[in-house]
């Protein structure tokens, strides 16, 4: 008789998992409770599915669990099993892979497509309730129909924007579900006003109970009290990874980081504007900010002293954060079904066999780039028998 296998939830690491495991000869029933499958992979990276990262290694995750499945399924092994299926790619400045088209319906229909080729079922608008395994053999319960198999793989995902709980299928089982924050979100803080819409190139470091976590460059696009961009998403998955334990967080942004202070100095005292001292400079909303906190006298006379207050300003801002952004605006959630239940080779659960989860519905986050998808599509590589090495 056939092995066969059911995979709840068809995202990323789901879709991916029922193509490898039919290629291998499996009997594959994917459920997935929306009206149809991959539906967050369309939305991915603004449209375009920022796919995976070249630069990709376990320093990029919350948890070292990652590591021997990412060395064995690298950024290059995805590039390769998306090529075999038939994608184009392109690979921006920074080691971002896109589709080649900047679509992520193409990444879609090639999976689409091999699902098709490989006969998986695909039954949509099914909620899985529970799951429970009798004698060997998994049932998936929903409101209409049991489904049975040799092997589940719960590929539910976070609730990151779509609200999704599928952690809950395994608590009754026994696993743990780690306390879960949003990640990949804006940071929230009032203390930068009137610069909704702006974007500005910077460096800035996320500063958690005085000690600086995490420093990098990028692109910050500012909010009505909230600092976004792919800055701020990669600095917010060090706070969500904190689990709100913490009595402080200070944002510091350098505006300016090609000068240094005695460059900037010198540049405002060569234009002696003191009414609009970082006119040339910055946009203004943005210098509105950095002279409003700036401590110097306020009268229309420009001095060395008070253009060095302006440049320490500029490279030292400091605005106080209150939070990350909550579910509709998170691309990722840090937390999930703890880890250590499950085999971080095979993926299978070290408490029941034939138990498997891929991709985000474990307690592993990745940073914004392309990391969370590398993720899932190495973790249904590693379920799925990528190489023709399941059994
Ligand atoms: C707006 C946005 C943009 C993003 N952009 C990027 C990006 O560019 N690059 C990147 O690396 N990552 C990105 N991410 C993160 C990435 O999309 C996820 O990490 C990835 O999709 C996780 O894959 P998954 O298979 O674990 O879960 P998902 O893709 O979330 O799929 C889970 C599926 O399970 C279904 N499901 C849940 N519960 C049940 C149930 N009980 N019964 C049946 N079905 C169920 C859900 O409906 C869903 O279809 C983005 C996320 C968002 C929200």
């Amino acid at each position: 008789m056939a092995k066969t296998a059911l995979i709840i939830g068809g995202g990323a690491s789901g879709i991916l998992a029922a193509i490898l495991l039919a290629k291998n000869n499996r009997e594959v029933t994917l459920l997935e409770k929306n009206d149809r499958i991959g539906k967050k992979l369309l939305g991915t990276g603004n449209g375009k599915c920022n796919l995976t990262n070249l630069s990709c290694s376990s320093k990029d995750y919350n948890t070292d669990f990652v590591a021997k499945i990412l060395q064995k399924y690298s950024p290059a092994r995805v590039i390769e099993l998306f090529s075999d299926l038939g994608l184009l790619v392109r690979t921006d400045s920074e080691g971002r892979v896109y589709p080649y088209s900047e679509s992520a319906t193409t990444v879609l229909n090639v999976l689409m497509q091999k699902l098709g080729e490989y006969g998986v079922k695909v039954i949509c608008d099914c909620e899985v309730k529970s799951v429970d395994n009798k004698g060997g053999t998994w049932t998936a319960h929903t409101e209409k129909t049991d489904y049975r198999a040799d092997m589940i793989v719960i590929a539910t995902g976070s609730d990151a924007t779509t609200g999704s709980k599928g952690y809950k299928l395994l608590q009754p089982l026994g696993y743990q579900c780690t306390p879960l924050c949003y990640a990949i979100a804006p940071l929230l803080s009032n203390d930068i006003k009137g610069a909704n819409g702006v974007r500005a190139k910077a460096e800035a470091a996320i500063v958690i109970d005085g000690k600086e976590e995490m420093r990098e460059r990028g692109e910050f696009l500012f909010k009505d009290n909230a600092v976004s961009g792919v800055l701020a998403f990669r600095l917010s998955s060090v706070l969500a990874r904190k689990k709100g334990k913490f009595d402080s967080c200070e944002l510091l942004i350098d505006f300016l980081p090609d000068y240094t202070v005695e460059q900037i100095v010198e540049r405002i005292l060569a234009f002696d504007n003191a009414i609009t001292p970082l006119g040339g400079i910055m946009h203004k909303a943005l210098a509105q900010n950095i002279l409003a906190v700036t401590p110097m006298d306020r009268s229309l006379i420009m001095s060395p002293a008070k253009a060095l207050a302006i440049a320490k300003s500029c490279k030292n801002f400091k605005a106080k954060i209150t939070g990350v952004a909550g579910r509709q605006f998170a691309q990722a959630v840090s937390g999930g079904i703890d880890v250590k239940d499950f085999d971080d080779v095979t993926l299978q659960s070290v408490k029941h066999k034939g138990l498997y989860c891929t991709g985000e519905v474990l307690d592993v986050d990745g940073l914004c780039g392309g990391y969370n998808l590398q993720w899932a599509w190495a973790s249904a590589m590693a379920v799925g028998g990528c190489d023709g090495d399941k059994d």
